[in-house]
């Protein structure tokens, strides 16, 4: 009996989300007096044993190329496998994108309750009942599961990852592997940024800055910081900048720790996707601009005279040329 952690990688590397999940899983598991175990899928180039530090005490390496690509259906079927064999009661995923694939089909497939946008661990003192974001994250619900076997995917960036000592036991799974249904034939891949997803420093941009012409100081300020850059819809919509960096509703719904809105008004569905940032930093010449009302820290000015002072500011604190 235990809680499984799906352990997500990119390219071979643990994903950033994966070790608030470790983390949140192993603390589940202490609730329910179970041992916290976890899933890798695919070749690893990690260390998985040193994964110990975060709580995991066993490890079900499935190494089979076949999963060196993400593909949510076969994903599923070899989780399922893990599931049974080791009768695991809780299955944790980041709310992220792979999450999202499999978790509800594992879902489907074990008959299991499942809780998506999870944002704190369970109480379990009677039953088991779970917190999680709804409407856009404008109010909180707090779901009871009744299944025996219960899923979690814990929305990105609620869960601080708490790294201690410890090793885990890395044991590999033998399991039957389906022929992947879609094939990847080529990857275009964004080098030299941070991803969006993973940022713990997000830029953003909106119609304010006029133009794509216009954009250097959002990445000028983003690279300083050690930043991704974001943008609001219109933006992406106009090719000003790329769809991937548009947040909101119909976006990317992102939660770093700062979140710094340059020409932005803050309207509610840009909002729905950025709310959970920690801290809010928004910089707008209107002072009427409703984003104020969300933000933890404003400055009302024309973003390009701001922007490169606190560019200036952040080089010369940080000694970069
Ligand atoms: C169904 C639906 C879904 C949507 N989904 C999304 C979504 O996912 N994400 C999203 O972003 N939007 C979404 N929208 C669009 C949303 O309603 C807004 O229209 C959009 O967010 C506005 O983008 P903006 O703030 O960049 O532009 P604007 O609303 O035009 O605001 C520009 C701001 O820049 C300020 N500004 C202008 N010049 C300067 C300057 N020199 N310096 C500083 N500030 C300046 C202005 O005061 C203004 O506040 C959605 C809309 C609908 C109907």
């Amino acid at each position: 009996m235990s809680v499984l952690i799906f352990i997500d990688q990119a390219e071979g590397h643990i994903k950033k989300a994966s070790y608030e999940a470790m983390s949140y899983g192993a603390k589940v598991a202490a609730q329910l007096g179970l041992q916290a175990e976890g899933v890798v899928l695919g070749a690893s180039k990690d260390d998985l044993a040193a994964l110990g530090k975060y709580g995991v005490q066993r490890i079900h390496h499935v190494n089979n190329d076949a999963l060196n690509h993400f593909d949510a259906q076969v994903f599923t079927k070899v989780i399922a496998q893990v599931v049974e064999k080791t009768g695991a009661q809780v299955v944790i995923f980041s709310n992220n994108v792979d999450g999202k694939g499999i978790a509800p089909r594992l879902a489907a497939r074990l008959k299991a309750g499942l809780v998506p946008g999870a944002v704190a661990l369970p109480e379990t003192g009677n039953g088991f009942v779970v917190k999680k974001n709804v409407f856009s994250g404008k109010a909180f619900a707090n779901i009871a599961v009744n299944t025996p076997v219960k899923i979690i995917a814990l929305n990105p960036n609620s869960f601080k990852p708490e790294e201690g000592t410890g090793t885990a036991e890395v044991v590999a799974f033998n399991a039957t592997v389906d022929a992947p249904k879609v094939k990847v034939t080529s990857t275009n891949k964004v080098s030299g940024e941070v991803p969006l997803s993973e940022a713990s420093v997000v830029v953003s941009g909106g119609r304010g800055l006029k133009g794509p012409e216009n954009w250097g100081i959002i990445e000028d300020l983003a690279k300083a910081l050690g930043a991704a850059t974001a943008c609001s819809r219109p933006v992406a919509d106009v090719h000003w900048r790329p769809h991937h960096e548009h947040v909101g509703q119909t976006g990317l719904a992102i939660a770093p720790d700062l979140y710094i809105a340059v020409g932005i008004s803050g309207a509610i569905q840009h909002l729905a996707g950025v709310n959970r940032s920690k801290v809010i930093v928004v910089i707008n010449k209107d002072p009427e601009a409703p984003f104020f009302k969300a933000a933890d820290y404003g400055i009302v000015g024309d973003a390009f005279e701001v922007v490169p002072k606190i560019t200036e500011a952040v080089k010369k604190l940080k000694g970069i040329a």
